[in-house]
């Protein structure tokens, strides 16, 4: 059977036309498998959708419950039958119910990745990297001087400063779905035990989290402290509500934000960010490569992000490699490149 009857790169998105379906497609159509709930991945408006509960769940908290027509939850590791072709959802990592799809027919097997990282996350099912002959994987930090270090090593960072200027808030910027539970966890693991404050816009997701069994500890609302309890505070807030308004009611605040993005040190410059925090959600460059590399893929589609470096790295190892440059992928959270005044809620 050729490749083309399960995977096409299409302008909707990657398409399965044994299968009858689309992978994150970015317009509506009638059946889309979702990777996960980040909303360029999640668009609302599909006929019938196929994820992990945890995807479900948050794609009906962020759209509301009438996002799709009929909505099928699959857990990682079952195996669904979609018109003849064999469908696998497995962990990838990246935030909460994230999975990587594995679709298989006729002894061929395709492997889309979705957003992935091939690090620890306290908050996530671990990555596994599956063995396949196509293998579709994003490219946000695809290029070599993405190298994204220990994000226990940024936490303390985090810690020191918080010792070093016990009278002033720490406002750390971070995104609304995975990193703001992240950065609690990893806040957590480092035996820090007081409250940590949370900005209005994070409360609903991480509550869910909550829900899940993920525990975070004491998180109260940024909203209902007095000023006096926040000196010393860390308290987490969407990117954008760093330089608002919303950050004036804080005693003497020291900026941060915790991205991968933070690595570039002109962008943490121009945010006016004090204390930039490497922490991605996504594959580093070394991520990326060896992730393509255990998969043991002999064709690799990049699907978004910085596509031409990693094809390049695929073709000189004698895979064949494309980039897909499927518009709209990477339009929110940490997917892009953070601009001010984006909306992150
Ligand atoms: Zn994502
Ligand atoms: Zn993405």
């Amino acid at each position: 059977m050729p490749m083309e009857d399960l995977a096409v790169p299409t302008p909707t998105g990657l398409c399965c036309p044994a299968g009858g379906f689309y992978i994150d497609p970015v317009r509506p159509v009638d059946k889309a498998l979702i990777t996960h709930a980040h909303s360029d991945h999640a668009q609302p408006g599909h006929g019938a959708v196929l994820a992990t509960r945890e995807t479900l769940d948050l794609m009906r908290l962020r759209c509301g419950e009438g996002c799709a027509g009929t909505m099928q939850a699959v857990g990682y590791g079952e195996t669904v039958d979609v018109n003849g072709v064999t469908v696998t959802f497995r962990p990838a990592g990246h935030v909460l119910g994230s999975a990587q799809i594995c679709i298989e027919r006729n002894g061929r097997r395709v492997v889309a990745s979705g957003d992935y990282k091939n690090v620890a996350d306290p908050t996530c099912a671990p990555f596994e990297p599956i063995a396949c002959d196509l293998f579709i994987t994003e490219a946000t930090f695809g290029l070599p001087v993405f190298r994204h270090g220990d994000p226990t090593g940024e936490i303390a960072k985090l810690l020191q400063s918080v010792a070093l200027f016990p009278e002033r808030a720490h406002l750390v910027g971070v995104y609304a779905l995975g990193k703001a539970q992240r950065v609690v966890a990893l806040l957590r693991a480092a035996g820090y035990t007081r409250p940590i404050y949370l900005h209005g816009a994070l409360a609903g997701l991480t509550r869910y989290y909550v829900a899940r069994g993920i525990d975070l500890g004491d998180l109260r609302l940024a909203r209902d402290a007095a000023k006096s309890e926040l000196a010393g505070a860390i308290v987490l807030c969407p990117p954008s509500a760093v330089k608002e308004l919303w950050s004036r009611r804080f005693p003497d605040p020291v900026t941060s934000f915790a991205s991968g993005w933070m690595r570039v040190r002109a962008r943490a410059r121009q945010r006016q960010i004090d204390l930039p925090l490497v922490i991605s959600d996504h594959a580093d460059w070394d991520g990326l490569t060896a992730t393509i590399a255990a998969t043991a893929a002999s064709e690799v589609w990049v699907t978004h992000g910085e596509e031409d470096a990693l094809v390049h790295w695929c073709q000189q190892r004698g895979l064949k490699a494309r980039p897909l440059r499927i518009v709209g992928y990477g339009d929110e959270e940490e997917g892009a490149e953070p601009q001010d005044g984006e909306v992150t809620a």
